[in-house]
């Protein structure tokens, strides 16, 4: 007889879910470190890593033991009160970082949108109400709300939403001229990925960063980084910001904090911080004793040296192995990114066929990402071992060969 497990298959998708998503054919059920088994027990490495989220691996035994050791002590409170996994966490945020507030959401979306509100409501309070001027990036990503999407420089998912919130303006990222001749006194945040995630993972040039931050600071606009993909020890620095020497007013950071538990953290200093007050936003799970206490061991064992000097090395052995494949089969004409989070953009030949590649190497045993039509991506874990690299490029490279031969 069939089981209740048997029963549920990738057909059952299209018959329950909004169909927003197009997943894989297989059901991913199991995973330990950088592999995982789908329903038939075929095994994969995993180079995804959830798009940049599962940090440390598929059931890190230290992120196993909190959530096990929290699970039975406190699950949610909701901000009526607050928690000790919160006030620890962020703590820790504050000790390692520029910030002196941090405030607790569920998603990259939500830390967004908490930055986006804030820094219009700074300058409506400390400035004008008229200084509300938004200016943005081609090709960004921040998420999925109303305001988020149009923040993001991506058409494509905002269209049809309307009407869009106003007074945003985007301009080619990495364009310091552009933005110059977009800037005045009525702009009230710069918003930007220090390293372009689903954008085609695009790293922001030092000069545009530090011209970024010298024009906020001649028109009292904030800067904002969003780090929700490049953050948590990605670039190899525990945040971007660091290895480019620029600090923002306003940080956003996701996806690994929680190590695959959801949460994501805004980052800012007091005084920004102190034009809100309490009723001024909200979130009713944010900052959950679950999400907060599993991020905090997450943040322990990503904030060393050892664990963030890895990322580097592994992102030598990655590239190593993605020029070897470029040149043998003739396929990507850039390898890019910082730290592990790595990007392959495919040579004419082969642009708008990134999906292709994605698909067949899943076939081989290989989970791995794209950013746009022509930008293979990588976002492993950052603790991933040599012998998984190795096994998952040898797959990789066994797909590759697959889709070029036809
Ligand atoms: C993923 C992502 C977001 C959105 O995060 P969600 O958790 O999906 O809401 C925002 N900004 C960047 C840079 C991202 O990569």
């Amino acid at each position: 007889m069939a089981t209740q497990q048997d029963a549920i298959t990738r057909a059952t998708f299209d018959d329950v879910i909004l169909p927003i998503y197009a997943p894989a054919e297989f059901i991913p059920v199991k995973g330990k470190g950088s592999r995982v088994w789908d329903q038939q027990g075929k095994e994969y490495v995993d180079f995804a890593g959830g798009i940049a989220v599962t940090a440390l691996g598929h059931c890190h035994p230290a992120l196993v033991e909190t959530l096990k050791t929290q699970g039975e002590t406190l699950w949610h409170t909701s901000n009526v009160f607050t928690n000790e996994p919160a006030l620890r966490l962020a703590r820790k945020l504050i000790d390692a970082t520029f910030a002196e507030r941090v405030v607790f959401m569920n998603s990259g979306t939500e830390a967004n949108e908490t930055a986006f509100k804030l820094a219009r409501f700074y300058a409506s309070t400390r400035h004008s109400p008229y200084k509300t001027k938004i200016i943005a990036f081609h090709h960004a990503f921040h998420g999925r709300s109303l305001f988020t999407v149009s923040v993001g420089g991506q058409p494509k998912y905002s269209d049809g939403f309307g009407p869009k919130p106003a007074d945003i303006i985007h301009v080619p990222f990495n364009d310091l001229h552009a933005v110059k001749a977009v800037m005045d006194d009525h702009t009230c945040a710069v918003v930007v990925e220090p390293i372009q995630g689903e954008g085609g993972v695009t790293a922001a040039s030092p000069e545009f960063l530090k011209g970024l931050r010298e024009l906020c600071d001649q028109h009292d606009a904030l800067l904002v980084f969003d780090e929700v993909q490049c953050g948590m020890g990605r670039c190899g620095e525990l945040f971007a910001y660091m290895h480019y020497g620029v600090t923002p007013d306003i940080l956003t950071s996701a996806k690994a904090l929680g190590g695959g538990f959801p949460i994501s953290a805004m980052l800012t200093t007091h005084e920004i911080a102190s034009v809100f007050h309490a009723g001024s936003h909200g979130s009713t799970y944010g900052g959950n004793p679950l999400a907060c206490a599993v991020a905090g061991t997450a943040f322990d064992i990503i904030n060393t040296p050892d664990v963030l000097s890895g990322v580097n090395e592994k992102r030598q052995l990655f590239v190593k192995h993605l020029q070897q494949i470029g040149e043998k089969f003739d396929l990507f004409s850039d390898i890019r990114g910082m730290g592990l989070l790595v990007g392959a953009e495919l040579k004419a030949a082969y642009k708008g066929r990134a999906r292709d590649f994605l698909y067949a190497a899943a076939d081989a045993g290989v989970m791995v990402l794209n950013a746009g039509p022509d930008v293979m991506r990588f976002a492993p874990s950052l603790v991933i071992d040599e012998q998984d690299i190795n096994e998952g490029m040898n797959r990789f490279a066994a797909a590759v060969a697959k889709v070029v031969n036809g």
